[in-house]
């Protein structure tokens, strides 16, 4: 479906066509006129479907219909978007600055670990829109700074995810501050008992709006790969690939937070410039990490699930599992990351031998299985032979060659091959220059 069909206004349609979006998604095409309509829905979709804007432009449609305030305290905020991580709310709130570039709506974002005397700055500035963590949005409620009482629509986003992370007291007082007359849009990527329950006692009569879910069919653009490699060979075998191969984006996933923090290390002795994104970093170093990565100025970002979620980059070549995730599931939102909106992408895990079971989970998962990839020239660390089933052991869906869900094997080559993306060689090699360290180090 074309947005044009959506009946959305011409200031709306103009940022639409400058994000450079031709056809609707369709959790755009199905919700979109539901929220224009002043419906309450129920969103079953992950990051990635598009979903953001499918809130995002029907609000703004609907806001610039009411009776515009000016600007200065006697704004009041007239939405307010809870989300579960600062970078998410950060997300969400660039969207709206996207899309609602051509109208006069104003909108502002708040989130915890920073200072709070600029977001209370541009609190008083006036907002129409809000877009909050629930922990920093009661923080200012409580010292007086904000009031939800002229609140119009309330969105949830990624409500799972807030009420596995202990948010559900927090949304409960939060709803207790909007008014009862209201249209409330709840997101979620499942719908587990709790979510149900939560859904039934705030939204009236909800239309519900669902997309395939993600998580068992990864992108069909979206070539895995799989290396067999123990422990103590894995950062040769990364500095290895990354010194072989085109990316864009490289986005490298380890367990653990000090994992990232030694990968990081261990590519900086290699002359090769990374980030570390997890919890244990402070927002500033979050929020310059994932603007490094943003901008490609540093290409190369390795990073825990926990921080990683709901992240939206553009132009990520390559995911790399450094380790493999205990979850299958896991493995399908990390990869969810590349091969994003018919884009090609590159699935690399790394299999130790005590990685074996969590392999077969997430060939289960995919209905297919993971490719032996080719090595990266000149790469010589000891390896593991694999004693998973050999390819006539497994059953039809590997016999056909492709997996059920519509993922691509990879079959011989390392990610070196496919993208003509921009080579990273001459970048690190100036580095190393810099660095005074034998190239190969
Ligand atoms: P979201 O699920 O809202 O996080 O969106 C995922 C990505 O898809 C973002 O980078 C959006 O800019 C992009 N996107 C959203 N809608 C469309 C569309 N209709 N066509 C192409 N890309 C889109």
């Amino acid at each position: 479906m074309r947005f044009e069909d959506l009946r959305l206004n011409e200031p709306l349609l103009r940022a639409v066509r400058t994000a450079g979006y031709e056809d609707t998604t369709p959790i755009q095409a199905k919700a979109i006129p539901h929220v224009l309509a002043g419906k309450d829905v129920l969103g079953c979709a992950q990051t990635g479907t598009g979903k953001t804007a499918a809130f995002a432009l029907p609000i703004l449609q609907r806001l610039g219909r009411g009776p515009m305030r000016r600007n200065g305290p006697g704004r009041r905020i007239r939405t307010l978007v809870l989300a579960p991580t600062r970078e998410l709310a950060q997300q969400i709130h660039d969207s709206f600055l996207t899309y609602g570039q051509h109208t006069d709506i104003r909108q502002t974002v708040i989130f915890g670990g920073v200072n709070q005397n600029p977001q209370a700055r541009a609190l008083r500035a006036g907002a129409d829109i809000l877009v909050a963590t629930p922990g920093r949005l009661l923080d200012l409620i409580g010292q007086g700074l904000i009031s939800l009482r002229h609140v119009e629509i309330l969105v949830l986003d990624e409500a799972d995810r807030m009420l596995d992370m202990g948010f559900l007291p927090d949304i409960r007082r939060v709803l207790a501050q909007v008014p009862k007359e209201r249209q409330t849009l709840l997101f979620s990527a499942t719908m587990p008992a709790p979510i149900r329950k939560l859904a039934d006692s705030i939204l009236h009569e909800a239309v519900p709006v669902q997309v395939a879910p993600r998580v068992s069919a990864p992108a069909p653009t979206v070539e895995h790969s799989i290396y067999h490699v123990e422990k103590p060979g894995k950062t040769k075998l990364l500095t290895s690939l990354l010194d072989h191969t085109p990316y864009s984006r490289v986005l490298v996933f380890t367990r653990t937070k000090h994992g990232a923090d030694k990968v990081v290390k261990q590519l900086g002795r290699a002359g090769m410039d990374a980030a570390a994104l997890h919890g244990n970093k402070s927002q500033g170093a979050r929020t310059r990490a994932l603007a490094a990565f943003r901008s490609a100025r540093t290409p190369v970002l390795v990073a825990t699930d926990i921080a990683a979620r709901g992240l939206d980059v553009e132009d990520i070549s390559h995911v790399i599992n450094y380790d493999l995730p205990h979850e299958p599931e896991t493995y399908v939102h990390r990869i969810g990351r590349t091969g994003r909106a018919g884009e090609s992408g590159r699935a690399v895990s790394f299999c130790t031998g005590d990685d074996r079971d969590n392999l077969r989970a997430i060939e289960r998962l995919l209905r297919t299985q993971l490719q032996k990839a080719e090595d990266p020239p000149g790469y010589t660390s000891p390896r593991i032979t694999p004693t998973l089933p050999s390819a006539r052991d497994k059953g039809a869906a590997h016999k056909s060659g492709r997996p059920h869900n519509g993922c691509r094997n990879r079959t011989q080559s390392g990610p070196g091959s496919g993208d003509p993306a921009r080579s990273n060689r001459s970048r690190r090699k100036t580095k190393r220059r810099r660095a005074r360290l034998p190239v190969g180090s």
